[in-house]
């Protein structure tokens, strides 16, 4: 018998199957066994696997998870923010945590356990190698293995492979290039010069920034923008090493953060995109964890519904992009909004607002899911100088 029929007679169902266990995978998988859906999560690296990250988890965030954070994952807990741009610096602390600090490996490691607890059948080291539609479902072939399924959610990050089968690549616009590189250093030296805060530093790219978010014995520092600067950065990461007297003998590793253009359905039929797959992240901070959870968590509920419809066609999957759009499309989309003119003008817009407080005290409110991306705007626009609202909008 040859290998291919011999794989077409063992085909695995499932109900859902879920590619990639990060937050977004590992979230949606596990909300798809708690509502009674046979699940597979497919993870083409080993459990816990490295994720080049910040690891900074928002307060929203935080409520999107819907459970405590095991105080062992929690390395640091920060209050404020440094600000810097140009000769501009500002530090702002409230008097509550405002990011919460976490190794990606073991938080992502943590995500994929409550699957498993949940009754979620996982694969690690299996890498998804094709997904195709067929009328009696998707037929997901990996390294060593094919399966069959009603449903696929993909969530196997920004070079999604299971994105690949309905939808373009992202296109260089909907691309930032990042390098990071975690620096090791005593946690009593952490605690002297980042203890509590994270340090956001415009200036060095269009469409980003450079930071340090400290962790319990290390320092994730990165630089991250548009993705047609990539050239560049690795020179301009260590002048900023080098400004903030960190050890520059570091290897930095580059990497791809998505922002959505909202331009592609993250839906076909039988197939839903979640998190990084589906390009959403916020323009303006980096920020995906959040999205990713809530996405993972939607398109969960979304299969619940089609499975106990028995219908999987784009009609019934279509609510999935409809319920994540009505709850944070107007956020992503004024985050680009705000990500696009603040560049635009960095020393004046940027350093105007970083100068004053309420502008930073504010901008945590909307981390936090308090204030929405738009009020924020409206409220920001409010308080900018007539003459430098006549620059950005030309009246
Ligand atoms: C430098 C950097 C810093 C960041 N900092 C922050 C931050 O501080 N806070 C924040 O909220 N967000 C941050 N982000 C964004 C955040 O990391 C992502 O938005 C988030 O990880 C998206 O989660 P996800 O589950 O969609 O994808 P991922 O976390 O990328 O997970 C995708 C998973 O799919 C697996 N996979 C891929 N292909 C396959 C395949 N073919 N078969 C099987 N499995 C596969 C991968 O191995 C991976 O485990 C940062 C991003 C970058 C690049």
């Amino acid at each position: 018998m040859n290998s291919r029929r011999k794989r077409a007679t063992n085909l695995n169902n499932y109900d859902v199957i879920v590619v990639g266990a990060g937050p977004a995978g590992s979230t949606a998988a596990r909300a798809c066994s708690m509502n009674g859906l046979k699940t597979l999560l497919l993870e083409k690296e080993a459990i816990p696997r490295d994720k080049r990250c910040a690891g900074g988890i928002s307060n929203g965030a935080l409520k999107e998870l819907g459970f405590k954070l095991p105080e062992e994952l929690v390395e640091r807990r920060c209050s404020g923010m440094l600000a810097i741009q140009g000769r501009i610096k500002n530090e702002v602390h409230e008097g509550h945590t405002v990011a919460t600090m976490v190794t990606r490996s073991g938080f992502d490691a943590f995500l994929s356990d409550k699957a498993k607890s949940a009754g979620v059948e996982i694969q690690a080291n299996e890498n998804c190698l094709s997904v195709k539609r067929k009328d009696s479902g998707v037929e997901v072939t990996t390294s060593g293995r094919q399966y069959l399924s009603n449903i696929v959610i993909g969530a196997d990050g920004v070079h999604s492979r299971v994105a690949k089968t309905f939808r373009p690549p992202f296109t260089h616009d909907e691309l930032r290039y990042c390098l990071t590189a975690d620096i090791p250093l005593p946690e009593s030296g952490i605690n002297e010069i980042l203890p509590d805060k994270v340090v956001f530093h415009y200036g060095y790219i269009d469409l980003g920034y450079a930071w340090l978010f400290p962790k319990k014995d290390y320092i994730s520092a990165g630089i991250g923008g548009a993705f047609t600067q990539s050239k560049n950065l690795k020179r301009k990461f260590i002048e900023f090493l080098k400004l903030h007297e960190l050890d520059l003998n570091v290897k930095p590793k580059g990497c791809l953060i998505p922002i959505t253009n909202f331009k592609n359905d993250v839906y076909t039929d039988r197939i839903m995109l979640a998190g990084d797959a589906a390009g959403f992240v916020d323009c303006f901070s980096g920020e995906g964890i959040r999205f990713a959870i809530a996405s993972g968590r939607i398109a969960a509920e979304t299969a619940v519904k089609a499975h106990r419809e028995n219908n999987y066609s784009r009609d019934v999957l279509k609510s999935y992009q409809d319920r994540f759009y009505s709850g944070f499309k107007d956020d992503l989309k004024c985050s680009t909004f705000m990500s696009r003119i603040s560049f635009r003008y960095p020393n004046m817009l940027l350093g105007t607002f970083i100068m004053r407080d309420e502008v930073i005290s504010n901008y945590y409110k909307v981390m936090s899911a308090e204030m929405s991306f738009r009020k924020y705007f409206k409220w920001l626009v409010l308080k900018t100088p007539g003459y430098l609202l006549k620059r950005i909008f030309g009246k």
